[in-house]
Order: C-alpha cells, then structure tokens, then sequence
C-alpha cells in the first residue's frame, strides 16, 4: 500500500500554498503609518516586473470559490472600476519612479472573471497597462482568465489584437450534473462553443482548469471530463482538488471534509495524473499540467518565489522583497461589495492600505516553499546562492519530517530537493507545515469576513 494511506499521515487537504504569506496574515497598517509606496519601491530591481490586474465580477458565484468577487456590476460599477484602476495605475508608476529601468516582462488579467468586462472595456484595460503602467503586452506574455459564458468572439478579438498569448478557462466539470453539484450550472454545448472560439482566436496557450472530487465523481466521469478536455489538446491543464470553504456557497450548505471525501480526492488526483502523464503531459506541480511539446512561455512564468510584483485593483496583491501588500480582504458577499464600492472611490492610491512585512525568515520559507512545490524541485545552489546556507541547516526539523514520511525523492540527490510523487500528491499538507510560527498565528486570529 502507498505510504499516502498510512494512518499517521496527515490530511492531504489542508491549503492550496499559491502565495506566501496568505492574504489571511496580513493586517491593516495603522492609520498615520500605511508605508508610502514610493518609499518602498525605492531601490527594488524593477526590470522584469510581473503586473496583474484584478477584476472582481463574475457572472455566477462557484459554490467552491473563495476567490474575491461579485456576482453582476450594477450602476455602471465597472467603469466606476476602472477609473479607480486608473487611478491607482497612475499613482503606482509615479511610485516606481524614473530613477532605475523599470520594465514589466510579465502581464496577468485575473478575477474573477476578466472577460465579465465588454470589449471596449477590455481594450481599456489594455490600455491602463500600456500608458499608465508601461507594459509592452505585445512584447511580454500575456495571460488572461476567462468563463465559458463570457469567452465571446469580440472579446477575444480584442485581447489576442492586444497581445493575449494565454487564455485560461474554468471548466471545472464537462458533465453537466456535476458543474451543478459545484453549483456552476453550464451546459457543455456552451462549454464547447466557448473552446471553439478560444481555438479560433489561435493564442500560443489553451488553459483548462478541472476539479475532482464534486459530490457523485466518479472515476468513470472524471476521466470523461479529462477525456473531453485533451481532446482541445489545451496546451497546460489544472487539476484542482475541491475545497469546501467556510463563507462559500458549498461551504454555507454545511458539506464537510472528511477521510472518504480525502481518498476519493487522492484517488481521482492520480488518475487525472496518471491519465495525463500518458497522453504526453508534463506535472508542474500537483495541480499543473503541461503538454510536452507546448510553446514556452519565458523564463518568468512560474519562478513565483521572485518578487517584483504590482497588483492593481481591490483583490490584486502587490510584493517587494520586503513588504506584500493588498486592500481589504473578504469572502462574504456582502463585505465583498463594501470593498469594492470603497476601492472605486479612493483617490489616494500612494500608500499601502493592508499587508505584512517580509523579513528573511519569511522570504527563506516562501522561498523553499514555491521551489518545493514544483515538480522539478529546488536547486540547493540558487538557495544557498540567495540565503547564504544549506535549507537543511534552515529548515532540519520540517525536511527530516518530510523525509520519514516518504515525501522526498531520494534519488534527487545532493544538489537538488525534489518532492517524490507522494510529496506532490500532499502538497496541500506539506506547504501549510512550511508556514512560519507567526504567519499561522496571524492566520489562525483572522477573522473570516
Ligand atoms: S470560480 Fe471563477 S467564475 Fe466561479 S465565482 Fe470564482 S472567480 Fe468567478
């Protein structure tokens, strides 16, 4: 029997590690000391910056989601929204300043659903990048979120004229009594038609974001979704486990986790890894997946440990190396729409509202924990090369623990940490024991809103 099923192992679903430290662990800055952005971006290496831009309006709230955003935009709320992003693109590069180069060699729209926006809004979007922040979209790789009701032909004409070069689609499910259970209602004819028109507007990446473990999964329709989807053959494919989140839909109907609902996510992960590996597919990481001969897409895009990162909107985070930073974060509805509405009527973008300081020890754990996460592991020089000392002098008490219960891939070698294919399939627990005392107390205090 694999070492996943021993009993002592920990529960593989604990926390999906995509940022560290968690939104969860920041807190406002006092009024009187909100740290001045210019002061902080004042000697940072800002040329080859990553630049995402956040929209926070969906059509439909996933029963899952737990992302920051609104169902509908009443009242001409988005172009009150992006005057604000405006706005806020303005003050941020006057922040950066002129004094070093300051380039951007990576471009996200994300969400929520980005394509929510019409066209012409779309092309504005573009245009805050290009004339207030100074991204060159055309020259950079250009990812941008998208659903299968909004993925219409005009807006896509705009984003691939605008230099979109990926184009991620949340799916979730091609079986459409499972898209309900995820309280995602779509048709799969829609689903399809929408894949049509993404495959005509020809961008270098197909993205398809799946999700196993739905109530009445079974191995026999996962595998038909799997199937559906490689049959685009999407360039890179997501893999995500369901999470029953407090404050979501799903959460708010009262499913809970528990050891079945565990096994038969690890279960359906390995065969949706399994299925994958054998249809020409490189893992990533535990949730990505990317086709073996698809187009790279520059040296930036998944080296998520670096810093130098702008968000701009109410849900985007924003790093230095030394201080991550964002605006109010929430679940609920309700406090969702309060944020925004507060967003689109700030004026004064030149100050950090809400976040947490970065001193080495976090930046030593976010860095071993990004690096880990990867399918190809951390090489022990870069780590030594930024910080100094071996991980194993840094990290002796979590690594050795990672090793007795099967976690590492011993044949990696001495230069290399490297995750074993148990390792990956928990990287949802192994991530959460990298978190540093304080990050997890500040996590554990904060109050979900
Ligand atoms: S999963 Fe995507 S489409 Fe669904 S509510 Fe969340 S952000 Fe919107």
């Amino acid at each position: 029997m694999s070492s996943s099923f021993r009993s002592s192992a920990p529960r593989p679903y604990q926390s999906y590690v995509y940022a560290y430290p968690h939104k969860t662990a920041y807190r406002p800055f006092p009024e009187g000391g909100r740290p001045a952005l210019s002061e902080r971006w004042a000697g940072e290496r800002k040329d080859a910056l990553s630049l995402y831009l956040h929209i926070p309006f969906c059509e439909v709230r996933c029963g899952f989601c737990n992302l920051f955003t609104r169902i509908g935009a009443p009242d001409e709320l988005t172009t009150r929204y992006l005057d604000a992003l405006d706005r806020q693109g303005t003050a941020v590069r006057d922040a950066l300043g002129d004094d070093e180069p300051v380039r951007f060699a990576a471009a996200a729209f994300g969400g929520g659903t980005p394509t929510f926006l019409t066209a012409g809004e779309l092309d504005r979007l573009c245009d805050i990048a290009e004339k207030r922040m100074g991204a060159d979209l055309r020259a950079v790789p250009l990812s941008v979120e998208t659903s299968p009701a909004t993925a219409t032909a005009d807006r896509l004409t705009v984003l691939v004229e605008r230099g979109a070069t990926r184009l991620s689609i949340g799916v979730q499910s091609f079986v459409d009594e499972e898209a309900r259970a995820a309280v995602r209602p779509q048709r799969r004819a829609d689903v399809e038609s929408a894949l049509a028109r993404i495959r005509d507007a020809r961008t270098p990446v197909l993205n398809i974001d799946l999700i196993y473990g739905i109530a009445g999964q079974t191995e026999r329709t996962w595998r038909l979704s799997l199937d559906a989807a490689l049959a685009w053959q999407p360039e890179e494919l997501y893999l995500y486990p369901l999470y029953v989140r407090p404050l979501t839909g799903l959460g708010r109907a009262g499913e809970t986790a528990d050891r079945a609902w565990d096994a038969q996510r690890l279960r359906l992960y390995r065969e949706g890894r399994d299925h994958l590996l054998s249809h020409g597919y490189e893992q990533v990481s535990m949730r990505m997946f990317r086709r073996s001969d698809a187009p790279p897409q520059g040296p930036d895009d998944y080296a998520c440990q670096t810093d130098g990162m702008i968000g701009l909107g109410c849900g985007a985070r924003s790093y230095t190396s030394t201080l991550h930073y964002s605006f109010d974060y929430a679940v609920d509805m309700r406090e969702i729409r309060g944020i925004i509405d507060t967003y689109t009527a700030t004026e004064d973008f030149s100050r950090a509202e809400v976040g947490r300081e970065v001193d080495e020890d976090e930046a030593r754990r976010r860095h071993l924990l990004q690096s880990l996460l990867r399918a190809e592991g951390m090489e022990v020089a870069g780590y030594r090369e930024r910080f100094g000392r071996h991980p194993v002098e840094d990290f002796p008490s979590e690594l050795d623990h990672f090793g007795s219960l099967g976690w590492l891939d011993e044949s990696a070698g001495p230069d290399r940490l490297r995750l074993s294919a148990d390792g990956l399939a928990y990287s949802d627990a192994l991530g959460p024991e990298l978190f540093s005392p304080a990050v997890r107390a500040d996590m554990a205090a904060y109050e979900l809103k």
